[in-house]
C-alpha cells in the first residue's frame, strides 16, 4: 500500500493531482490520498500486528465447517450494515476465530470506511480495572468511551480470564450501551454452552463470563462455530443443538 510518505507516481507524493481544466487548474485527491487514511482507521482500529494481514483469502478452510463459517463471515461484511446482529464465533484453539474476526474488521474498514476497535478481552479486562484505581492516571470514560462509540467492535478471546464480578458488570454495561445503540458486536471464544461439543474446555462459556453478559451477547450475536478434523469421529452420537 502506498503512502504519502513513500513517493507516488501518479501525484509525486503532494496526494494532489493537479490538472488545467479549461485553463484554470483544480486539484483533485489522488488514489493514495485515500488509501493512507484507510491505512491511518486500520491503524487505529489496533488489530495486533500478527492478525493484520489475515483475510478471507488466506483462511485455511479445511473442513465443510470452516468454509461455511468463513461464508458466513464473507457474507456478514457484504451485507454490513444491513445485519441484525453481530457475529458470536466460537470453537477449539487454532481454528481461525480471530482471523476471520479481523478478516471482517479489516475488509468494513478498508471498503465501507467503518470506525472500528479491535480488543483482547483480557487486556480490556485490565484496563477496566486500571482505570477504576484511584491513584488511575486515565479517566474512566477515557478508557471505556472508544470502546462504546466504534462502529464495530472485536472482542477476542471471551473468557480467556476469569474477572472479578465487578469488572463483569462494567464489562456489561458496555455491552448493553452498544446493544442499545444498536452498534456491532464480532465476539470470539473457545468456551461453548456445549463445552462437550469441541473445545475440549471443561468449563461453559457461562461459567467464565457469568450469565447475564453470556444472555445479552447471545441478543446481539449470532451464533458460529468453527469445527476442525476431529470434529466429526469425537462427537459422533452426540446430540449438538448449535447451528452449524
Ligand atoms: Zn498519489
Amino acid at each position: 500500500m502506498e503512502s504519502l510518505s513513500a513517493t507516488c507516481a501518479r501525484c509525486g507524493g503532494t496526494g494532489w493531482i493537479l490538472e488545467a481544466v479549461e485553463g484554470r487548474k483544480q486539484a483533485h485527491p489522488c488514489s493514495c490520498r485515500t488509501q493512507t487514511i484507510a491505512k491511518e482507521r486500520l491503524e487505529a482500529a489496533r488489530i495486533p500486528e500478527r492478525y493484520r494481514d489475515d483475510n478471507f483469502t488466506n483462511f485455511n478452510d479445511q473442513t465443510p465447517e470452516l468454509a461455511r463459517a468463513k461464508e458466513i463471515a464473507r457474507e456478514f461484511a457484504e451485507s454490513y450494515p444491513a445485519v441484525e446482529s453481530g457475529l458470536l464465533l466460537v470453537g477449539p484453539a487454532g481454528l481461525g476465530k480471530t482471523h476471520l474476526a479481523c478478516a471482517i474488521l479489516s475488509e468494513l474498514v478498508l471498503t465501507k470506511g467503518v470506525s472500528a476497535l479491535y480488543a483482547d478481552f483480557s487486556d480490556l479486562l485490565l484496563r477496566i480495572q486500571t482505570s477504576f484505581r484511584p491513584d488511575a492516571d486515565v479517566s474512566k470514560e477515557s478508557v471505556l468511551t472508544p470502546y462504546a462509540e466504534a462502529e464495530l467492535l472485536v472482542l477476542d478471546e471471551l473468557g480467556a480470564s476469569k474477572p472479578h464480578p465487578w469488572v463483569l458488570d462494567v464489562l456489561y454495561n458496555l455491552l448493553n450501551t452498544r446493544y442499545n445503540r444498536k452498534r456491532i458486536t464480532i465476539a470470539t471464544s473457545n468456551f461453548e454452552d456445549d463445552a462437550a461439543a469441541a473445545s475440549g474446555e471443561r468449563e461453559k462459556l457461562e461459567d467464565r463470563i457469568g450469565y447475564r453478559l453470556r444472555s445479552r451477547l447471545y441478543e446481539m450475536c449470532t451464533l458460529v462455530a468453527l469445527r476442525g478434523k476431529d470434529y466429526r469421529k469425537e462427537i459422533l452420537g452426540t446430540h449438538v443443538r448449535s447451528r452449524f
